[in-house]
C-alpha cells in the first residue's frame, strides 16, 4: 500500500508557513514503512532537531481506480480515521531552499501514524467534521474538513489522473494551522468531534 498525502490544503495553515495557494490539490507520498506498528512509540529520529505534528483526516481507499471522475470519487473510500504527517520542518525547509525533493523531510519511517478507522456511514456529512489535537493534554490544532481548499472528490479525482489507487491506500487530506514541534515524552491525542481516536506517545 501507499500513503498519499495532501500539502497546503487549509488556508490558515498555509498562511502559518509562508507558503502560495495552490490552484490545484498538491501531492507527495510516503511509503508503508511510515505507518506505526501497533502500540509502538514515534521516536524522534537523529537527522532532525526540528519534528512536527501535522494532524490530518485520513481516507481508506476500498477499491482499484484509475482517471476517477469527481461524481463517483466517494465510492472509493469506505473508512475514515486521523492521522499525523510528521515532518522533519528542517529539512524540509533545506529542501525547498535549495529546490530539493521532500522524502527526507517527510517520508521517513514511523512518519505516518494513524488511529482507529470508521466506516464512512458512521458520518451524516463527512463535509463537516470537527477534529483536534491535543499535546500533552492541551489543544494545539483545531480543524473541520468544510475547511479544505480541495475537498475529498476533487483530491481523487486529481491524484488518480497520475497514480491509480488500491485497496488500502491511505489519503492524508491536509493538516489545519497550528502545527508545532514534539520532544521526547510528548504524547499526542487526536479527537474526531469529541472521541479520542489516536494516541501517539513521543519517545
Ligand atoms: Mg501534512
Amino acid at each position: 500500500m501507499k500513503i498519499i498525502c495532501i500539502g497546503r490544503n487549509y488556508a490558515a495553515h498555509i498562511s502559518e508557513l509562508k507558503n502560495e495557494r495552490p490552484e490545484y490539490p498538491l501531492f507527495f507520498m510516503k511509503p508503508d514503512t511510515a505507518l506505526i506498528p501497533k502500540d509502538l512509540p514515534f521516536f524522534i529520529p537523529e537527522f532532525s532537531n526540528e519534528i512536527h505534528y501535522e494532524v490530518e483526516f485520513v481516507l481508506r481507499i476500498c477499491k482499484v481506480g484509475k482517471h476517477i471522475q469527481k461524481r463517483f470519487a466517494h465510492t472509493y473510500f469506505d473508512q475514515v480515521a486521523l492521522g499525523i504527517d510528521f515532518t522533519a520542518r528542517d529539512v524540509q525547509e533545506h529542501s525547498r531552499q535549495n529546490g530539493l525533493p521532500w522524502e527526507s523531510a517527510k517520508a521517513f519511517d514511523f512518519s505516518a501514524p494513524v488511529g482507529r478507522f470508521f466506516p464512512v456511514s458512521n458520518f451524516h456529512d463527512l463535509n463537516n467534521i470537527d477534529f483536534r489535537l491535543e499535546k500533552n493534554g492541551e489543544i494545539v490544532q483545531k480543524g473541520n474538513t468544510s475547511h479544505m481548499l480541495f475537498g475529498f472528490d476533487e483530491i481523487i479525482s486529481h491524484v488518480s489522473k497520475y497514480i491509480t489507487f488500491k485497496t488500502g491506500d491511505l489519503i492524508f487530506t491536509g493538516t489545519p494551522a497550528g502545527v508545532g514541534p514534539v520532544a521526547i515524552n510528548d504524547v499526542l491525542t487526536g479527537f474526531l468531534f469529541d472521541e479520542k481516536v489516536l494516541t501517539v506517545k513521543v519517545k
